[in-house]
């Protein structure tokens, strides 16, 4: 068997980034991986502005108790006239400071007549005060990402803050869904005795919905060698890469394996990891085929280990692990196994820790057992824990 690093790699080495780039508005790019470096071509904020509603002034005229003549207004958006020494300008959060002003005093700490405005004794006024400078955030030149990026909200909305409109980035990918099983029924179908709903399919949907792929559903194909090497087919003309589920162990109702053989080639791992160790990997034609195994848990887990990374790849983006971060074990783990094993937690911050509390099913069919959980915890292989010891976490989302 295979450890799940040595697989990982294996995968890993076989995927070929796509050169195929297309330009989208910044409205569709969420999710999309940057094709290209991008420097900011203004700064942001473009000019000093006030951060407050209050009074342009020089810091210097401010002794407490001062009075000093209002000789204008600025509003946001407008460009204002220069500030004469002794005097002050009105002025609202985001407008532009007058040339010569240096502070800004906030509307609170003063007291407003007619025409002036008087300081109010306890108020004392710096250079600097309440002044957001230009290009605090982003200077010009400044490289805001780098080609690979994979944009999030946040990244979106920094772009559109130096005024990018469009963006260049490596061409959405097209992946081909399968799923096995004369035992499925799609949800919407009445219950039958016998079968169950077909979870994988959506389960697959999302997440490769989240990576930004799009998806084409080849529906669920029965446990027949003819039948899933005609869907295999199908799909090998026209996406770039295909993905089944089930089918892909030694029982007499997996065909997978044999219909990717008929067509290409295939690579089976056993991959010493708990859930998911059988997955195939291979080609139909010249697409890249996976094979993940039917139990959704175990479909989740080997689509986060081994296929998500892949994919993310393939997209251009450098792969992006499940966050890890260090965790007290809030339960004994008596048995060494000999696979490398991913316990569905939950996370409690207790007395100053992050405490991980194995969820109670960890059947590999129990896929509420993933809903609850806020992590899976990793149990290498050989190993043991008890209460209060640190192991390690993959944070899930
Ligand atoms: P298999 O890998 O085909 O041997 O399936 C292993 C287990 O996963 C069986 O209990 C199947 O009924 C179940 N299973 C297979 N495919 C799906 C699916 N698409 N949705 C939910 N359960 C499935
Ligand atoms: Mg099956």
């Amino acid at each position: 068997m295979l450890t799940v690093a040595e697989a990982q790699a294996a995968i890993l080495a076989a995927a070929k980034k796509t050169d195929k780039v297309e330009t989208v508005s910044l409205l569709q790019a969420k999710g999309r991986v940057l094709a290209e470096n991008i420097e900011a071509t203004v700064a942001v904020p473009p000019c000093d502005n006030s951060a407050m509603d209050g009074y342009a002034v020089y810091a210097a005229d401010c002794e407490s108790a001062k009075i000093l003549p209002v000789a204008g207004v600025v509003y946001a958006g407008a460009v204002p006239g220069s500030l004469q020494a002794g005097t002050a300008q009105r002025i609202f959060t985001g407008a532009p400071v007058p040339a010569g002003a240096d502070a800004v005093i906030i509307q609170e700490d003063v007291c407003r007549e007619e025409n002036a405005i008087a300081l109010n004794a306890a108020c004392s006024v710096k250079a600097g005060d309440n002044i957001r400078r230009a290009g605090e955030d982003i200077a010009v030149g400044d490289v805001l990402f780098r080609a690979g990026h994979c944009l999030r909200a946040v990244d979106i909305g920094l772009l559109a803050s130096v005024g990018i409109q469009h963006v260049r980035v490596t061409a959405m990918l097209r992946v081909g869904l399968l799923c096995t099983g004369d035992e499925l029924l799609e949800p919407g179908q009445p219950a039958q005795a016998g079968k169950i709903y077909n979870s994988n399919r959506y389960l697959l949907t999302a997440m490769l919905q989240d990576l930004g792929w799009e998806i084409v559903d080849a529906g669920i194909v029965k446990d027949d060698l003819q039948a899933t090497t005609d869907a295999l087919q199908r799909l090998a003309n026209e996406y770039d890469v295909i993905i089944s589920t089930g089918g892909v162990s030694v029982g007499d109702a997996d065909y997978v394996k044999q219909a990717v053989q008929q067509s290409g080639q295939l690579e089976v791992w056993k991959i010493a990891v708990k859930p998911g160790k059988p997955l195939a990997f291979g080609r139909v034609g010249q697409i890249p085929f996976f094979g993940l195994p039917g139990n959704p848990v175990s479909a989740f887990v080997t689509f986060m280990l081994f296929v998500r990374p892949y994919l993310q790849s393939m997209q251009g983006s450098q792969p992006r692990e499940l966050r890890r971060c260090p965790v007290q074990a809030g339960f004994d783990w008596p048995r060494p196994g000999k696979r490398e094993e991913y316990l569905r937690v939950a996370l409690r911050y207790e007395s100053n820790a992050l405490v991980a509390v194995a969820l109670p099913n960890q059947g590999s069919g129990v896929l509420s057992s993933v809903c609850r959980a806020d992590a899976l915890l990793r149990v290498p292989v050989n190993t043991i824990f008890a209460v209060g010891d640190t192991m390690e976490c993959l944070l899930l989302d």
